[in-house]
């Protein structure tokens, strides 16, 4: 299909969405920006764009085929891709298999202690508030999602989850731990939405422990742009 880039819709931290002449289709544009700490860290990892938009499309597709409803359409480039234009449900939906980042702060524990089962949580997507957690009570005194969107939204992460362990174990990298955004499409259906990338996912290499994610701009460990260039290499079997 061919889809005609029009007028910018959004500019995010990472991405912009354009309108197409379709109603119910966007595309969104991937950037080299990087930020952390709710914008408070600001800088460029270079060829990232590239790199979260292919990898993001070829789970994207993996997860559709496995039963998971995406809004993913079609790669248009290295950079964009058509997406069903969706609302995005306002809450970040955060699943660890292996304790990390606030998670270790939060509950003053080591970083790598490997969980018996997954753990869910929430916080409400609202940088102004700095995303504070939220459990399903709050999210739906909030108005946030209804009942049945959230068990369904519980059900597609765990879903998305124990696929997502498997695709990365097949490439030598742990999934610690990830982010996922939800939409609604015009008929109000429940897909993944947003991206899944080394921006919103801790990996990290099963025999070294290496961190090839977001952490290494995060915490200024150097090697982000190598970081990123070694998944999408063992993902795609490319550079
Ligand atoms: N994450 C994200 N966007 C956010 C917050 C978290 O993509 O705004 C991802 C992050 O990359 C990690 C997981 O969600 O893979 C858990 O993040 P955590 O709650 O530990 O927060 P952080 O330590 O990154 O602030």
């Amino acid at each position: 299909m061919n889809f005609e880039k029009l007028e910018q819709l959004y500019e995010g931290k990472a991405k912009r969405v354009y309108a197409t002449q379709d109603p119910e289709v966007v595309i969104v544009s991937y950037k080299d920006d990087a930020t952390a700490f709710n914008g408070l860290k600001k800088g460029t990892i270079t060829g990232k764009g590239a790199i979260n938009n292919r990898m993001t499309n070829n789970l994207m597709r993996r997860l559709e085929e496995k039963g998971v409803p995406t809004h993913y359409i079609q790669e248009l480039s290295d950079r964009e891709t058509a997406v069903k234009k969706v609302a995005i449900v306002p809450l970040e939906v955060i699943i660890r298999n292996i304790s990390a980042g606030s998670f270790s702060k939060r509950y003053g524990v080591e970083e790598g202690i490997v969980f018996e089962a997954p753990t869910i949580e929430f916080s409400y997507k609202n940088d102004d508030l700095g995303d504070p957690l939220l459990n399903d009570y709050h999210a739906l005194a909030l108005k946030l999602a209804t009942a049945g969107e959230i068990e369904l939204i519980k059900k597609y992460a765990f879903a998305v989850n124990e696929l997502l362990k498997v695709f990365m174990k097949e490439i030598g990298i742990d999934l610690v731990d990830f982010k996922l955004e939800f939409g609604k499409t015009a008929d109000g259906t429940i897909v993944l939405a947003d991206e899944i990338s080394p921006d919103t996912c801790r990996l990290w290499d099963e025999t070294t422990h290496e961190k090839l994610d977001k952490d290494r701009f995060r915490r200024d460990l150097g090697g982000a742009e190598e970081a990123y260039e070694e998944v999408m290499r063992r993902l795609m079997g490319e550079q």
